[in-house]
């Protein structure tokens, strides 16, 4: 049985409801655009290079694959090893939210400092509310340490900014959010109108669909 929720789900749903909605019962109906899929490329590239800077991490996406339910029970047997573990993609789930981290260091002490990587090259409320998701995952099963983002420094370089304390202010409102949400996941299709949700953050994908509903209802009038 799959997590109703995930961190790409919990942002999407902050930018309108009925793509979330969407995202979860009929995402088929998603178009994106040649731009998203070079932005989602860029994103990758940038994440391998800092995920090149852990030779000894491993990644749970490469044991499992798609089989993402499995996430969190392989993710928990490796963090209970002895020592130092790097992880990469490692899952946490709590209240029926599934969240991947990009990277987690586990220390010596068993506390996790966790690295989100972003491409941009400032940190934005997404990003932050990207983190917030996740802090409120994984700090409901283990003890968190450093939430950072990672983002495009100088050159090649890295800029790290330490998130935490603002990730731990937002435990709350995350909890009311995902209440919710899960509010609207369990009723039909919400009626929002297309607006200027639309295109912030990101160009919705589900824009042919909204616009389909539209003209149905004029050439009904
Ligand atoms: S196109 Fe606009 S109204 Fe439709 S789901 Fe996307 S953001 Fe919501």
């Amino acid at each position: 049985m799959g997590h109703l929720l995930s961190k790409s789900k919990y942002i999407r749903g902050l930018q309108c409801e009925r793509a979330l909605w969407l995202d979860v019962y009929n995402p088929r109906e998603a178009r994106y655009s040649a731009d998203a899929f070079r932005r989602f490329d860029a994103g990758r590239t940038f994440e391998q290079t800092y995920k090149n800077t852990y030779p000894n991490a491993i990644d749970i996406s490469e044991r499992l694959k798609y089989n993402r339910d499995d996430y969190p029970q392989l993710t928990e047997e490796l963090l209970d090893g002895e020592g130092v573990v790097d992880l990469f993609e490692a899952g946490f789930a709590y209240d029926d939210v599934l969240v991947l981290a990009d990277v987690v260091h586990k220390r010596e002490d068993g506390i996790l400092d966790i690295y989100e990587v972003k491409g941009g090259r400032e940190v934005t409320v997404t990003f932050i509310e990207d983190a917030a998701v996740q802090y409120y995952v994984i700090s409901q099963v283990r003890e968190v340490g450093r939430f950072s983002l990672v983002c495009r420094g100088e050159g090649d370089s890295f800029s790290l900014t330490d998130v935490t304390e603002i990730v731990m202010e937002r435990k709350a409102l995350v909890a009311e959010r995902m209440a919710a949400m899960k509010k609207v996941l369990a009723g039909g299709e919400p009626g929002t109108e297309p607006g200027d949700q639309c295109t912030r953050p990101y160009e919705c994908p589900y824009g042919k669909h909204c616009a389909k509903g539209i003209r149905q209802l004029m050439m009904d009038l």
